[in-house]
């Protein structure tokens, strides 16, 4: 089958972008150099997040910087080495961050989310996959009445903005709802809409299965060995030369090195995350972030995965899981947590713009040339949205969403 359309890059955006474009007709052959989801999409906690319409602001607040600052939040880790590099990403997500910039930042996020669920539902069915998922939604845990309480009040607001169902529940309603749970915590935020899954890798390989079932080419190549020859894309793959009018860029965290060769300067930057699978599930029902310690705690079908927040640090530095090692130590006191799985934790990086939102869209000086990344904590929840607007986009479709929040053209 002659390929029209390359898609570089085999996480969830990548793979709901080839299935996107393959639903509407198109040859479309995806490439990797490893097989379908065993990076970033593979490490994650699984959450399908309905209710992540306000996407992770910068902290503005002087308690929160000096709490990150000192060391004293487990929510962020920093290397100082990286510092400079970073800085000027930094500055511009606080501006950003900024209540009036974020407001509209958040609108144009809150589009995309609120088709999270009805396009991984559609996918789910057609793959096969509805064992792998779980649509009881994921707790957030409060251990002081002061942090639950105000959170509990936030939390009723955004749910009352965007149509969301979140259940408040006091300290007696949490325990009986995860009897696991070795002491009393002030209380839970129940997001109810989301999906959660048992091994979000396996989600990705079944999704590219279908895409392979139905016609699809998988091939092994390197991304950074696209060129453009003419009016074409070429691409030197495992199985030889590939040619096509288009290819889109999906390479989540690895995006900014082959944009920047082909002569773009997108502000991208990442945000590091840890993993580590303990045995058993520690009898915990649902996916419950322990907001004391940025800890997410995910039930997986190899264990209970407990996932970190974000890191600072350059993208070739070894890893420094102490965040992990908190949050081992301050989950051994909430469950009865066997012993690790792995001899040593997976580290991750989530894909970021300075602005919140992904890149999507025409390559401004580029014909042929998509882009499709930059999704940071929510592409597990958001590839299928962002795959079926970019290939509505090539396809000269009317989109479903109005794309222009997201187009790379905004950053100059
Ligand atoms: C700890 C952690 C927890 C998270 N939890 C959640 C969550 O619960 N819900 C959620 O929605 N999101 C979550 N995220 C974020 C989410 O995982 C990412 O946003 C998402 O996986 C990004 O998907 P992607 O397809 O863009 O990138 P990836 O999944 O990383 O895919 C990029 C692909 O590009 C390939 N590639 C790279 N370079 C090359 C090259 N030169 N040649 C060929 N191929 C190449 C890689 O092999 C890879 O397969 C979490 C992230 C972390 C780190």
């Amino acid at each position: 089958m002659k390929t029209e359309v390359l898609v570089l890059g085999a996480g969830m955006v990548g793979v709901g972008t080839a299935l996107a474009l393959q639903q509407r007709g198109h040859a479309v052959t995806l490439v990797d150099r490893k097989m379908p989801g065993l990076e970033t999409s593979y490490g994650n906690a699984g959450i399908v997040q309905r209710e992540a319409v306000q996407p992770y602001a910068f902290p503005r607040d002087l308690a929160t910087l000096l709490r990150v600052a000192t060391g004293r939040s487990n929510d962020v880790n920093y290397h100082v080495n990286a510092m400079w590099q970073l800085l000027p990403s930094l500055a511009r997500y606080w501006h950003a961050s900024a209540p009036a910039t974020y407001a509209g930042i958040a609108q144009a996020y809150a589009k995309l989310v609120e088709h999270c669920i009805s396009e991984h539902r559609s996918w789910i069915e057609q793959a096969a996959a509805g064992e792998l998922v779980r649509q009881d939604g994921w707790r957030q845990v409060y251990r002081s009445a002061r942090a639950f309480d105000a959170a509990a009040s936030a939390a009723t607001a955004v749910a009352q903005r965007h149509g969301l169902q979140c259940a408040v529940q006091g300290t007696k309603e949490l325990a009986a709802a995860e009897p696991a749970l070795r002491i009393p915590l002030a209380g839970a935020i129940h997001w109810m809409d989301p999906w959660s899954v048992s091994d979000p890798g396996e989600l990705v390989s079944r999704y590219a299965k279908l895409f392979i079932l139905r016609g699809g080419s998988f091939v092994h190549g390197d991304a950074m060995r696209l060129q453009q020859q003419g009016a074409a894309w070429s691409i030197e793959s495992e199985g030889g030369r590939l040619d096509a009018e288009h290819a889109v860029i999906a390479l989540g965290p690895w995006a900014d090195a082959l944009t920047r060769s082909l002569g773009y300067r997108l502000p991208l930057f990442n945000k590091r995350g840890y993993h580590r699978h303990y045995e058993g599930h520690a009898g915990l029902r649902l996916p419950m972030l322990d907001t004391a310690y940025g800890a997410m705690l995910a039930p997986m079908s190899r264990g209970l995965r407990v996932t970190t927040g974000a890191e600072f640090a350059r993208q070739d530095a070894g890893p420094t899981p102490v965040q992990l090692a908190r949050a081992e130590q301050s989950t051994r006191e909430l469950l009865d947590l066997g012993k690790p799985i792995e001899a040593s934790p997976w580290l991750g990086a989530r894909p970021c713009t300075v602005d919140m939102k992904p890149v999507l869209g025409r390559a401004p000086r580029h014909k042929g040339l998509w882009f499709n990344f930059g999704h940071a904590h929510q592409g597990f929840t958001l590839g299928p949205v962002t795959g079926r607007l970019l290939a509505e986009l090539i396809g000269g479709e009317t989109p479903f969403i109005d794309p222009s929040p997201y187009l790379a053209d905004r950053f100059g």
